[in-house]
């Protein structure tokens, strides 16, 4: 990509979400992040160029230096920060605006500052591909994976229903959708396969932003925020059927529309208990256990054969799992620790920079949250660790993972036109057919200090308002 010859007409819009806008290239495998400001800011840039040069900087950081060793290198794609011609980013945020959803324009793309983030475009990725078959990918926004256990926690229900069930009660009462989903997120990582298909047939039924499909880079399953859109599955189904009809199908020729779910969640299932490289041996990830089922789940239980085994400990749901799992004091514990370091920050304003408060995010800063005193020694440094563990919990509870699936790249016949392994394998037995796979985790920005006391607040108001919903009413 050279810089100075950006074209417009080169760059779509690709999507969005609260902090930041998406445009991929027409022909190559990337995209480009822009930051978004209020709408009210659109007259004047809330930051200068500086600040806005350093926050992108601060993301490849957080990305690269912190985050990326705390899930894995192999599923973490931090990019690059660059610096685009004003003028292309004007043209390209009117080229853009007419195409971004109703319910995302309180915002405007930054035209300002010319910055942004390059990034490889994960919905399409050079997997093997032998025939031309285009990428399937999933995007999954599967929010915390487990239930608080601190000792600070003063509601019994938030340790047995888990804070995702609760806040869509609350989403709903608020009128921030529709519908409630019946999505648990504790099903998704208990690394029970039965579990996790529900949770994803859950995700399918009720998307909202937590499930977006793409096939060839395009997305063509979505929920939108504020629109009440029943998603038409048979659209969905029709674009999979290709990637499913193998084998045994083939001679049934019509594959029901129950199979062909099956076999794309069976599909999904396996990239996400996989490693996503396919090496090292299946280490169970048992930590958690005992408190890994949520009472709000819809998963029968009694459907369960095996409990919950947890999920290899170097699969992308294991690691995202861990590193949510930095919040140890639940933000009831951890409020009195961001309160002591705030006021130490009042009295010394200066220290906010020697304790990397808003960075930079480098080793040292890695080094504060992992070498964190176990007990309350009641010092500042303490402080300091819980919160940085705290926030780097809360960018692992919002993340997305994505995986993008081909159709494995054996040959279909060998030179004799004698079906190949692949499809005798298929057609003896197995269901569904093979696919290479790659998994990331993207979305790793680092969350503002002071958003500690807003995440409290939210925190009393979810559970106030489940409490008072009457809790486990389906
Ligand atoms: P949130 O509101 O979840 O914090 P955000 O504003 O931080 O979102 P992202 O989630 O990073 O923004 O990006 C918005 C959307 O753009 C994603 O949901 C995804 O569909 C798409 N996207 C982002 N990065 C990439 C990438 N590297 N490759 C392909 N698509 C991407
Ligand atoms: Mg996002
Ligand atoms: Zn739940
Ligand atoms: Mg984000």
């Amino acid at each position: 990509m050279e810089v100075d010859k950006m074209d417009e007409n080169e760059w779509r819009y690709h999507g969005e979400g609260n902090k930041s806008l998406v445009v991929s290239h027409v022909q190559l495998s990337i995209v480009l992040r822009l930051l978004k400001y209020p709408a009210e800011d659109s007259e004047n840039p809330p930051q200068t160029v500086e600040q806005a040069f350093r926050q992108v900087q601060n993301i490849v950081d957080f990305s690269s230096n912190v985050m990326s060793c705390l899930l894995g290198e192999k599923f973490v794609h931090s990019g690059e920060v660059v610096k685009l011609p004003l003028e292309f980013v004007r043209q390209l945020s009117i080229k853009v605006q007419h195409q971004r959803p109703a319910s995302r324009r309180d915002k405007v793309m930054d035209i300002y500052s010319g910055c942004a983030l390059c990034l490889p475009n994960l919905t399409s990725p050079t997997l093997h591909q032998p025939t031309h078959t285009p990428t399937l990918c999933i995007e999954i926004k599967p929010k915390c994976g487990f239930l608080p256990y601190s000792k600070h926690v003063s509601q019994d229900i938030k340790t047995k229903v888990c804070r995702f069930c609760m806040h869509q009660h609350y989403k709903v009462a608020m009128g921030m959708w529709k519908r409630r989903s019946r999505y648990c997120p504790i099903d998704l990582f208990s690394g029970n396969r039965q579990r996790m298909h529900f949770a994803i047939r859950q995700l399918i039924e009720e998307p909202q932003n937590n499930l977006k499909i793409f096939k060839g880079g395009q997305c063509i399953f979505s929920s939108l925020e504020g629109i009440d859109d029943l998603m038409d599955l048979n659209s969905l189904l029709h674009h999979l059927r290709p990637y499913f009809q193998y084998g045994n199908n083939r001679i049934n020729s019509h594959m029901t529309s129950k199979a062909l779910l099956n076999d794309f969640i069976q599909v999904l299932v396996n990239a996400l208990l996989s490693a996503g490289s396919g090496d090292g041996g299946v280490v169970m990830d048992r930590r958690g256990e005992g408190w890994s089922s949520c009472e709000a789940s819809m998963f029968n239980k009694e459907r369960t054969r095996h409990g919950s085994q947890g999920s290899p400990s170097n699969s992308v749901l294991s690691r995202l799992r861990q590193t949510q799992m930095l919040d140890t004091l639940d933000i009831e514990g951890l409020y009195p620790l961001y309160r002591r370091v705030e006021q130490h920050l009042q009295d010394f304003p200066k220290e906010r920079t020697r304790l990397q408060m808003d960075g930079p995010y480098n080793e040292a800063f890695l080094e504060k949250l992992q070498k964190c005193p176990s007990d309350d020694d009641g010092s500042l440094e303490y402080a300091v660790s819980k919160v940085h563990q705290y926030r780097v919990a809360m960018t692992a509870k919002d993340s997305q993972i994505m995986v993008a699936l081909v159709p494995s790249c054996e040959e279909e016949e060998d030179d004799e036109g004698l079906p190949s392994q692949r499809q005798l394998r298929d057609f003896v037995s197995s269901r569904p057919p093979a696919f290479s796979y790659s998994v990331s985790i993207l979305d790793l920005d680092p969350k503002p200090f002071d958003n500690i006391p807003r995440q409290l607040h939210l925190d009393h108001n979810i559970v106030s308002c489940y409490l008072r919903s009457g809790c486990a009413l389906p």
